[in-house]
């Protein structure tokens, strides 16, 4: 697993990644659903049961461009995911690489990386992996899409950003900084920044971090000229009806919106991988910031999926893994 580059001719490719179960997962004994086999497959297993009400579990395979199992490390799924695409930035293309799945399944963990000292993979995240790849240039500071891109300037938390199109139908976000920077430090220094402001942005109990988007940009110019921009995208949980009914209107109104804007960057995505000449950007402000990362000839994208699921087998359906 080091040379190899199995997604290098793909224009999108999707993998998945399965955290380890966490420490109360495992004391209840649950049902680990989902099991790696080989590299490029993902196998869920499905509690059914039978007319005579026999029990047994129904196992669904399914293939991506790439699976990474809990062994594998951040530094590992960086190589198969984002690092191809950092080639694309320095021949004038754009990149995407999304974070998608539920809260806890891992997100953060990978793209922001994990510096709790909770975890043994304490490891720097993909943000700063790839912001290692292209010292010295200039980077966007993360940028919070929180109720629909209403986000705050990252230090000053004053400014709103406001996302517009201009004649030429390039998005423009205002308000947004670039700095730049030196070494890999700086690079944490913005995503720490950046995440105080994201959690910060909390208006109940339950709305937090994980109910809004971070976009991290890397945006290289060549005589101030733009020439190659990779987006880094810690999408917000996808965890359906979450919000939709909290007794806050404020909350209830969020997750409306985090919910549109995934149903948009689903439609946009299935449109790009056909290849359709339509594609509803506009549907949301998260697929409006992106439509230039999208369109243009040279661009890719590589959707990370994060998957972790249990079943609580032995209390409720009375059979293990094994029978
Ligand atoms: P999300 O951003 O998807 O809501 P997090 O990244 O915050 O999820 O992860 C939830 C918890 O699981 C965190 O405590 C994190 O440290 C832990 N975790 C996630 N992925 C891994 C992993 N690959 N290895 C070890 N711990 C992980
Ligand atoms: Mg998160």
């Amino acid at each position: 697993l080091t040379t190899a580059d199995p997604i290098d001719e793909h224009r999108i490719c999707v993998c998945v990644r399965k955290r380890p179960l966490n420490k109360k997962e495992t004391q209840m004994k649950d049902l680990d659903v989902i099991t790696i086999p080989s590299k490029d497959v993902v196998m869920v297993h499905e509690p059914k049961q039978k007319v005579d009400l026999t029990r047994y579990l129904e196992n669904q395979t399914f293939r991506f461009d790439y699976a990474f199992d809990d062994s594998a490390p951040n530094e590992m799924v960086y190589r198969f995911t984002a690092r191809p695409l950092v080639e694309t930035i320095f021949e004038r293309g754009m990149a995407t690489c999304f974070a998608y799945g539920q809260t806890g399944s891992g997100k953060t963990h990978t793209m922001g990386g994990d510096f709790s000292g909770k975890n043994q993979d304490c490891s720097k995240g993909i943000y700063a992996l790839a912001g290692n790849s292209f010292l010295g240039i200039i980077y966007n500071i993360l940028l919070e899409y929180y109720s629909g891109g209403l986000g705050k300037d990252l230090e000053e938390q004053k400014t709103k950003l406001r996302v517009l199109e201009d004649g030429k139908q390039q998005v423009q976000v205002v308000g947004l900084q670039e700095r730049e920077v030196k070494c890999v430090e700086d690079v944490l220094k913005l995503i720490d920044i950046g995440n105080s402001c994201r959690t910060s942005g909390q208006t109940s109990a339950n709305a937090h971090s994980s109910r809004s988007h971070a976009v991290f940009q890397i945006i290289l110019r060549r005589k101030g000229k733009l020439h190659g921009k990779f987006s880094l995208i810690d999408l917000a949980g996808n965890e359906r009806g979450a919000d939709t009914s909290s007794a806050d209107r404020q909350t209830r109104l969020e997750g409306a919106e985090i919910n549109k804007s995934l149903l948009a960057l689903k439609e946009c995505i299935r449109a790009l991988g056909r290849n359709k000449p339509h594609t509803p950007f506009r549907a949301s402000k998260l697929t409006q910031v992106l439509r230039d990362s999208f369109i243009g000839e040279n661009s890719r994208t590589c959707m990370v999926i994060f998957y972790c699921d249990t079943v609580k087998l032995k209390n409720e359906f009375g059979i293990s893994p094994s029978d």
